[in-house]
C-alpha cells in the first residue's frame, strides 16, 4: 500500500505543482494518472520514489515512510519507466533485461532464468535473448522494453507516459501486454497517461489532475457515469455527451486516420524498414491508388523470406476491412473477432483511410455504462 500523508510539492513561489494531498494506493491495483500537461502528474509519481522530495508531509509504502528507506531499498521496492528509453543497441536482448538485476547487483543465482521466464511471458522465443536489439522487429523489441521493466520484480512500477510516443496499434499491443503482466505478477503500478482511452482501458482507478490537485480519484465506471466537474468532462470528451450507438456515429468517427500502409510493388526489405523504424509488427498493403490489397505480417517475413521476393507474393488477401460510413454499432463483432489487432477502414472505392484499434472499442463500451 503506498499512502500519501498531507503531501505537498512547491517550486519557489509558483502555484504549488502538487497541493495538500492525502490518499491511498491498494497493492496490486493498476493506477493511471491523468491530467493536462503541467497538473502535476509527474511530480506526483517521482515523490513516490524520492527522486522528487515533497516540501511538506510524507509517504508510507506498507507502513514505512520513504524517508527511512535508502536509495538502493527504494530501487528495489520500486521500479521505474520513462517514455522512450529503447533498447540499448551493443547489447544483446539478455543483458537489456537484466540490466536492472545488475545495477542492483543481484547475485549470479538470483539472475538464473530470469530473462527465459520473461520473454515466455511475452510468447517471444528464446534464441532472441542472444540477438541484438536491431535483429527483432520494432514491434518486438517494444514488447522486450516492457519486460526489462519487470525484470528486478520490485513490487511497485511507475511508468510515466511509457506508450506515449507509439503509434495506435503498437500501443494497443503494449497496453494489453502490461495488464495483463500487472495481474499475473500481483504488481502495483502507477501509470502516467495524457490519453483518457488508455487510463479507462488500463486502470482499476484513475487519479484526475488539474492545477497540482486531484480533483477525481475513482473507477472508471463512476468517472465515467459520474464526472465531478467541467474538466473531467472535458478530458472524457466528446464521447460523453454522444451515444455510439445512435444511429448517426458512424466508424468515420472513431477511426484512426493514420494507417501504416506500403505499396504492393514495394519489396521485402523496404516492408522490413518500415516496420522497424514505424516500431509495428503488420503493415496493410495498398496499390498505388492506395486500394487495400491486403496486409503482411512480420511472421511470415521470418518465414518466407528466402523464397519471395516482393510484397505481393507473401501479402495475405484475407484481410477483413470496414467501410467509413458503416454504423459503429455494426461493427463492434468484427472488431472483437479480428485477425489484427485492428481493423481497415476503407471508402466506398476500397481507398484505405484509417483503422479502428480496439482500444476504441473500449471507449465504446465505456460509453454504454452511463
Ligand atoms: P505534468 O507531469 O503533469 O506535466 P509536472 O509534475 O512535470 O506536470 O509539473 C507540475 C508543475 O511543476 C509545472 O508547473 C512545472 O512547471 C513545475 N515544475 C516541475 N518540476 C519543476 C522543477 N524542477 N522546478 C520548478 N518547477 C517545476
Ligand atoms: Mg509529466
Amino acid at each position: 500500500m503506498i499512502e500519501f500523508i498531507a503531501v505537498e510539492k512547491r517550486y519557489g513561489d509558483a502555484a504549488a505543482a502538487v497541493e495538500k494531498l492525502d490518499l491511498t494506493i491498494e497493492d496490486n491495483q493498476f493506477i493511471c494518472v491523468i491530467g493536462t500537461s503541467g497538473s502535476g502528474k509527474t511530480t506526483l509519481l517521482r515523490m513516490i520514489n524520492r527522486m522528487v522530495e515533497p516540501t511538506n508531509g510524507s509517504i508510507q509504502i506498507n507502513g514505512e515512510y520513504t524517508t527511512s528507506l535508502n536509495e538502493d531499498e527504494l530501487r528495489r521496492k520500486i521500479g521505474y519507466v520513462i517514455q522512450n528509453i529503447g533498447l540499448f543497441p551493443h547489447m544483446s536482448i539478455r543483458e537489456n533485461i537484466m540490466i536492472v538485476p545488475k545495477l542492483l547487483k543481484w547475485s549470479d543465482s538470483q539472475r538464473q532464468g530470469i530473462a527465459e521466464r520473461l520473454i515466455e511471458k511475452v510468447e517471444l522465443p528464446l534464441e532472441f535473448l542472444d540477438r541484438k536489439p536491431k535483429n527483432l522487429s520494432g514491434g518486438q523489441q517494444q514488447r522486450i522494453g516492457v519486460i526489462r521493466a519487470l525484470a528486478a520484480d520490485q513490487d511497485i512500477i511507475l511508468m510515466d507516459e511509457p506508450f506515449g510516443a507509439l503509434d495506435p496499434i503498437t500501443r494497443d499491443a503494449l497496453q494489453e501486454m502490461i495488464k495483463r503482466l500487472q495481474q499475473e505478477m500481483n504488481k502495483t503500478v502507477v501509470f502516467v497517461t495524457h490519453d483518457m482511452d488508455e487510463a479507462l482501458k488500463l486502470a482499476d482507478n484513475i487519479i484526475i489532475m488539474d492545477h497540482g490537485k486531484v480533483v477525481q480519484y475513482d473507477t472508471p465506471e463512476a468517472i465515467v457515469k459520474n464526472p465531478a466537474n467541467d474538466f473531467v468532462e472535458e478530458l472524457l470528451g466528446k464521447r460523453q455527451k454522444q451515444t455510439y450507438f445512435e444511429n448517426e456515429l458512424t466508424v468515420s468517427d472513431l477511426m484512426h486516420t493514420q494507417a501504416e500502409a506500403i505499396s504492393l510493388s514495394k519489396s521485402i526489405i523496404e516492408a522490413i524498414s518500415q516496420m522497424t523504424e514505424k516500431k509495428v509488427d503488420t503493415l496493410l498493403v495498398v496499390d498505388d491508388q492506395r486500394h487495400l490489397k491486403g496486409f503482411i505480417d512480420i511472421k511470415d517475413i521470418d518465414r518466407k523470406i528466402n523464397k519471395a521476393t516482393n510484397i505481393y507474393e507473401i501479402m495475405r488477401t484475407e484481410t477483413s476491412s470496414v467501410n467509413q460510413n458503416e454504423k459503429l454499432a455494426d461493427v463492434v463483432d468484427p472488431l472483437f473477432n479480428m485477425e489484427l489487432k485492428y481493423l481497415p477502414v476503407v471508402d466506398d472505392e476500397n481507398h484505405l483511410v484509417g483503422i479502428l484499434t480496439r482500444s476504441s472499442l473500449v471507449s465504446l463500451i465505456y460509453d454504454q455504462l452511463k
